[in-house]
């Protein structure tokens, strides 16, 4: 918390499908998705392998841009787009430098799309980490990665020091992760979920409870576990307070007498794994940025933020883009995806 009761660092993201920014509004699946992994393969699947660079570039400068209007200075993305790998992970992240907004990458490996797609996609993190981009080794799930797949996936993160970003035991078709990954998670992994986890892994857990609550998954009970703790929202915006004041009322119909500070402290470990973050400088539309007055207070808005020393919002505007077009142009792209659902 800063000394200054109406300013905070900027706040990080901690999982995010910055794809997903088109998604609202796409047609309706054929039939209502009954589960979980129906809600992968009717929705998220069928939209990720219609996406081109096009429809990435402007929905990561939508979802950028939504993230920077709600006092989110960075974000770890995880990204898919079966049939547009190459070159995606640099495109996001051009896109978010001309927003103002830190970005860390990954892409998705996985099994689904066969042994071509796997490659490409450990190939496309491996380019762009090699070549100094920041982020991570990304992958799917262990249920749609074969052990050789997995072991690439680690293998690869080791060879180029970084962690990898994966999905954890988020629905019951998961639910094996955890032996999976037992002797090999390591402390700079990042798990998206672990809402079905049953043992302690290496790495930070990343909690998402709006997405989580939106898939029926369950509630992953994140204080159960001794490690480090940070807060996503899984591709559902980037409004950081939001997200700490809906995972402040879940833990709390859990277990009444949790505190503010304690969900807050899941925030504060985004800082932990983007620590840059702590030198931008978030002046809200509320004073004091307390835990306790913020769990029960909607509306906080950012009012001016500057990220590494530049000017990137003021008057709740960003300055670096129009923010107009921004929302035009990412329209446009959402009806071309629609068209091809
Ligand atoms: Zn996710």
């Amino acid at each position: 918390m800063s000394d200054n009761a109406c300013t905070t660092p900027g706040l990080v993201c901690a999982h995010h499908h910055l794809y997903s920014a088109l998604a609202r509004g796409m047609p309706a699946p054929q039939r209502v998705p009954s589960d979980f992994e129906d809600i992968l393969e009717l929705i998220w699947w069928r939209l990720d392998r219609a996406l081109d660079l096009e429809m990435i570039r402007w929905s990561a400068k939508l979802g950028a841009l939504e993230a920077l209007e709600s006092g989110t200075t960075a974000i770890i993305d995880h990204h898919s787009s079966p049939n547009c790998i190459d070159g995606s992970l640099e495109v996001i992240a051009q896109a978010c430098r001309e927003v103002g907004v830190r970005v860390l990458c990954a892409y998705e490996v996985s099994d689904r799309n066969g042994l071509d797609g796997a490659a490409a996609g450990l190939a496309e993190n491996e380019r762009y980490l090699s070549s100094g981009g920041r982020g991570y080794v990304g992958a799917h799930a262990c249920f749609t990665l074969s052990e050789a797949t997995l072991e690439a996936v680690a293998g690869l993160a080791e060879d180029l020091g970084v962690g990898v970003h994966i999905h954890v035991a988020e629905g019951l078709c998961d639910q094996g992760a955890g032996e999976r990954l037992a002797n090999l998670s390591r402390q700079e992994w990042l798990l998206a979920h672990c809402v079905h986890l049953d043992q302690e892994l290496a790495g930070t857990i990343v909690h998402n409870p709006r997405s989580n609550m939106n898939n029926a998954v369950g509630y992953a009970s994140p204080a159960r576990f001794s490690g480090r703790v940070a807060l996503g929202s899984d591709g559902i915006g980037a409004d950081m307070l939001e997200e700490f004041r809906i995972a402040y009322a879940r833990a709390r119909e859990e277990d009444v007498t949790t505190t503010p500070e304690l969900v807050w402290s899941w925030l504060e470990a985004g800082w932990e794994l983007v620590p840059e973050a702590l030198d931008d400088i978030v002046r809200w539309s509320y004073e004091p940025m307390d835990p306790w007055h913020l769990a029960f207070t909607p509306g906080v808005r950012p009012v001016e933020i500057t990220v590494d020393g530049s000017l990137v919002l003021k008057g709740g505007q960003a300055v670096l883009v129009d923010s107009n077009e921004i929302r035009s142009k990412a329209a446009e792209q959402a009806r071309r995806l629609f068209a091809r659902l």
